[in-house]
């Protein structure tokens, strides 16, 4: 299928390009971006043009920040072609539910991505939670804005989500893996005195048996980084760490077994069977949990950030 990449920026060309690349089922037609291009390939700077001159352009990838998505999607959807949206995939879950009304009424696949829930060890992660029961879990996401953001300013604006755009992954983890879902008790967030978005948030929330299930986001972390989700059972303990890519039971590394792929390849694949299908996969609790966090949270302005 010819697919057209729009908002040509770091994670398009990190991870979007050499997935589509890499898979039979995908052609990259045309690209739409104010400033970025990939090369040999039809370049819009105009999204209505692009749809307009390539018809047989089926599915638009959505790769720009969170809150110019709504209006794309909005486009794409209205001229009949299929939509795979980023993750956050909007700035509010008002225009997400929007969105799939919008892709039910034509039926077209939308596809809300979780590049995260794609690493390799949830599923493993998630087949020994089934078994068990909780005692405790805890998510540490610890990063350094300035080494994976460099000039990012939208992360810091109203809707660019702060610390919650890689908390966010950890929640898109979490709520894949745990068997039962949760809802948000309590969040302390930390917005720099400087800056509209959180650079460090605390969350509380409540699970049905287990007591005790908190998250740490934190964006001030220099030296080592750290993905990780703890989890206590009645029967062992499990750590899934390095963003999902790894796991340990009882302290023990338990070996990758699946198939070799890769986070975006997984997610082209799914896109893939979606359209086949004629099916859409909005999957809102993460984005939910944020969007409580936001609205539960006490706020505690901290030390303004500077690069
Ligand atoms: P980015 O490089 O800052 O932005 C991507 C591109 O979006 C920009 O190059 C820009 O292209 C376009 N864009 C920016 N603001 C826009 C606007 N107001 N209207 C239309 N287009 C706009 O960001 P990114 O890191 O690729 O992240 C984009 C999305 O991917 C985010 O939702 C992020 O959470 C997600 N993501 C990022 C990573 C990562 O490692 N960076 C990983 C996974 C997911 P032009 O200026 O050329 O139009």
């Amino acid at each position: 299928m010819d697919i057209a990449l729009i908002g040509i920026g770091k994670i398009a060309v990190d991870q979007h390009v050499p997935a589509i690349n890499a898979s039979s089922d995908w052609s990259l037609a045309a690209t739409v971006s104010r400033s970025g291009r990939v090369d040999g390939i039809p370049a819009y700077s105009d999204f209505k043009q692009m749809l307009d001159e390539n018809p047989n352009v089926r599915v638009v990838s959505l790769c720009m920040p969170p809150v110019p998505r709504f209006a794309y999607a909005t486009a794409a959807l209205n001229a009949g072609r299929h939509v795979m949206l980023e993750k956050p995939p909007g700035a509010t879950l008002a225009e997400c539910h929007t969105l799939l009304t919008h892709a039910n009424e034509r039926r077209l696949s939308l596809f809300t991505t979780w590049h995260s829930r794609e690493a390799d060890m949830v599923p493993a992660a998630k087949a020994w939670l089934l078994e068990r029961t909780l005692r405790k879990v805890h998510i540490t996401w610890k990063e350094d804005v300035r080494r994976w953001h460099p000039d990012q300013e939208w992360i810091w604006e109203p809707g660019g989500m702060g610390v919650f755009d890689p908390g966010i992954n950890a929640l898109s983890i979490l709520t894949e893996i745990l068997p039962v879902p949760i809802h948000l008790k309590s969040a302390h967030l930390k917005y720099p005195e400087n800056k509209q978005a959180p650079i460090a948030a605390l969350l509380e929330f409540t699970h049905p048996t287990c007591n005790q299930v908190t998250a740490d986001f934190d964006w001030r972390q220099e030296g080592e980084q750290t993905w990780t989700i703890d989890v206590e059972t009645d029967a062992g303990t499990l750590r899934l760490f390095e963003g999902g890519a790894k796991l340990e039971v009882d302290g023990t590394a338990v070996e990758f077994t699946g198939a070799l792929s890769g986070e975006y390849p997984r997610l082209y694949q799914k896109m893939t069977e979606l359209v086949t299908a004629g099916k859409s996969d909005v999957d809102l609790a993460p984005l939910t949990h944020v969007a409580d966090a936001f609205m539960l949270g006490r706020r505690e302005t901290v030390a303004e950030f500077v690069t």
